[in-house]
């Protein structure tokens, strides 16, 4: 959070001095709602600010997808000293931050963005973007179990909701199995919780496409900046 005339003067709207002045004539608006007062906070990156009915210019947007490895979490920092996702950011000048999050032993496709409304549209419960994923679970299971996953199962939040699932391998010695799944929630570590529901624990987890979009072969630990296309099919 930022005072309301600092964010002005550095989206150029005009001097810090003259963005007070435009704000104490009631010619400018967070949210809708006309702000007068001089100390007043907004957050950049999540309100929408006005001035004169126009919304000022924001921060270039900037869309990544990241291939992030096991053992980095997805937070802005970690008490415990753990590796943090923006370890891996460093050419990236602009304040990004993940949509969503993925497990510390989960790897694969993460996308970062400073653009709060996407963020905010893919992960509302009501934008149910599919998100695929790889698991390697303990034992193989049986089909009438994974047909309770793709039926929904319940969990200690509630069903699921249905979900694509197929082998993907299956160790002979029945030791273990790599199966696909597709959800269309994002709830607190879903996909281990609904393996550990069927009693076949997960030991590693990979997302592999979010949306249309596929991790494809970005190593792990780089990141890309989405297309114009990419990021328009998501919205
Ligand atoms: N489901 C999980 O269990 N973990 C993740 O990181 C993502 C989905």
């Amino acid at each position: 959070m930022e005072r309301l005339q600092k964010i002005l003067a550095q989206a150029g709207v005009a001097s810090r001095r003259k963005s007070e002045e435009l704000i104490q004539a009631g010619k400018v608006e967070v949210n809708g709602v006309t702000v007068t007062e001089l100390g007043t906070k907004a957050d950049p990156d999540e309100d929408i600010i006005t001035v004169n009915g126009k919304p000022i210019k924001s921060e270039n947007k900037v869309y990544l997808m990241m291939n992030k490895p096991r053992g980095v979490i997805t937070s802005a920092s970690d008490p415990e000293g753990r590796k943090i996702v923006s370890d891996y950011l460093k050419g990236v000048k602009e304040r990004v931050y993940p949509v969503g999050r993925l497990d510390y032993d989960t790897e694969g496709l993460l996308l970062l963005t400073n653009d709060g409304e996407f963020a905010h549209l893919l992960t509302h419960p009501k934008h149910h973007v599919p998100k695929t994923y790889v698991a390697t679970v303990k034992g193989v299971p049986h089909g009438t179990e994974l047909d309770k996953l793709k039926k929904g199962i319940m969990l200690e939040d509630g069903m699921t909701a249905p979900a694509e699932v197929e082998y993907k391998d299956v160790d002979p010695e029945g030791k273990e199995a790599v199966i696909q799944i597709t959800i269309h929630e994002g709830r607190n570590r879903q996909v281990r919780r609904m393996f550990e529901a069927i009693s076949h624990p997960v030991t590693k987890l990979k997302r592999i496409s979010f949306g249309d979009l596929l991790i494809g072969n970005l190593k792990r630990g780089l990141t890309r900046p989405l297309t114009k296309d990419e990021v328009n099919k998501l919205i």
